[in-house]
């Protein structure tokens, strides 16, 4: 097997075409991406040398309209990476039936060792390395990994000072005071904690309060769990890079995330701050978090942490996949034969995305919603998208993964065919 997170992404897609025959070219057209764009970004450092750092934003597919994906800065970025989440958003943005294609965007950094002012300059170098490629009707970045509302708030000045105009839609995720949505930065976490609630019944897990154990206390998780813990669920477990913490009558999300900000990382609750005061927890690692008999497990970091190596270990009779590719095809086969439901990435965190638009909406029409507007036109879309992934796995007698691509191949397929194929050439009078 492939060490390629994008071959493992568009093995994806070879399972769902064995079940739902495509056109031709529809296919020819999601095989390989559109555009890839690499640079170079000069920054000078705060103490006065020159760095040069690669990015990379690649437009997937843009079939259902302009592309559409965050920006990460991760030292592990690369073009493989980068295209494999640009095709996700591809598969996520149909499976919640936005106008958008799919693209992505990143930089090879560790942004934790950059100043404020440095991390300030590289946003900008890449943005105006970046603009001639993007447009509000061509492709619209956003936040992922390691950037925020910050960043996407510099993003948006830099390109307003290259073009001379004032486009806000040219980037979501921004902050409220420059164009930003209520509701944008809980959205991914939002919207997974809906898909959850939507489909869990059908997943024989309906009715009760469900133990949880969340991988990565980044913003998404962190929402996640919130929401989860105030519907009466019980995070027992969460953990961010430098490790996991473990309390099994549950622990509280909102004072967790309170000393992780004020001590930068989850390894500070351990022994300092408030949370040790009202919190008895054991330290655990990341793998074993991964591993604790829960109802729930809930990836939301990066890719590939669940595989063939730990897949058989895994107790959790339910998976939401927060984060993007986090587990492998290998890792799905354990759980398809041991009847564990995968709720998929592409439709798990497709709140973000989802509010993305919601806010390009807003910005282009310059008439802005109540977050509880927000919140419902977001619940709306995921029930509906979470219930027809539902029926189609039931149909096709497939994983829910599978059923998503399927749902999203439906209506690719549609604005292929729409568009005009060899069929119609052959066709023609
Ligand atoms: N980075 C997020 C994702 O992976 C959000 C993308 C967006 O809002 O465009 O879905």
């Amino acid at each position: 097997m492939s060490s390629s997170v994008f071959e493992e992404a568009k093995g994806q897609l070879d399972k769902a075409l064995e079940h739902f025959r495509i056109d031709e070219e529809s296919e020819l057209r999601l095989r390989t991406p559109k555009s890839v764009l690499q640079v170079s970004i000069p920054v000078r450092m705060d103490d006065g040398s020159l760095k040069v750092f690669q990015g990379y934003r690649v437009r997937y597919n843009d079939l259902l309209g302009p592309t559409k994906g965050g920006i990460r800065y991760h030292p592990n970025v690369n073009v493989d990476e980068v295209q494999s989440l640009a095709f996700w958003m591809t598969f996520k943005c149909a499976v919640v039936g936005l106008p958008y294609g799919g693209a992505k965007g990143g930089v090879t950094v560790n942004p934790k060792e950059l100043s404020l002012l440095e991390i300030e300059r590289l946003s900008r170098g890449y943005m105006s390395a970046i603009a001639d490629f993007i447009g509000p009707n061509v492709d619209v970045p956003a936040p992922d990994v390691y950037t925020n509302s910050m960043i996407m708030g510099w993003m948006v000045d830099e390109y307003s000072n290259i073009t001379r105009e004032h486009k806000p839609e040219i980037v979501t995720g921004k902050p409220i005071a420059l164009g930003g949505s209520e509701g944008r930065e809980e959205a991914t976490g939002r919207g997974g904690f809906y898909a959850f609630e939507a489909m869990r019944s059908g997943l024989g897990l309906g009715g009760k309060p469900l133990t949880i154990a969340v991988q990565g206390f980044g913003n998404v998780g962190y929402h996640f769990a919130r929401l989860a813990a105030e519907a009466g669920h019980r995070i027992v477990a969460v953990s961010d890079s430098k490790g996991a913490i473990y309390k099994k009558e549950g622990l509280d999300p909102v004072g967790v995330n309170k000393v992780k900000q004020e001590q930068r990382e989850l390894k500070a609750a351990y022994c300092k701050g408030s949370v040790c005061e009202f919190v008895e927890h054991q330290q655990i690692t990341n793998e074993e978090l991964l591993e604790l008999d829960v109802d729930v497990l809930v990836p939301s970091a990066l890719e590939k942490v669940i595989t063939s190596e730990n897949a058989d270990r895994i107790k959790a009779k339910c998976i939401v996949e927060l984060a993007n590719g986090p587990t492998t095809n290998d890792a799905d086969v354990v759980f398809e034969k041991k009847g564990i439901p995968v709720i998929p990435d592409i439709l798990a965190n497709a709140g973000g995305v989802t509010v993305s638009y919601f806010e390009w909406v807003q910005n282009r029409t310059g008439y802005y919603w109540p977050e509880e507007e927000v919140n419902s036109k977001l619940k709306a879309i995921i029930d509906k998208a979470a219930a027809e992934v539902l029926d189609l796995g039931k149909e096709y007698k497939v994983p829910l993964r599978t059923a998503a691509y399927i749902s999203a191949l439906r209506r690719i397929n549609e604005a292929v065919k729409a568009k005009g194929t060899l069929r119609n050439f052959s066709m023609r009078r």
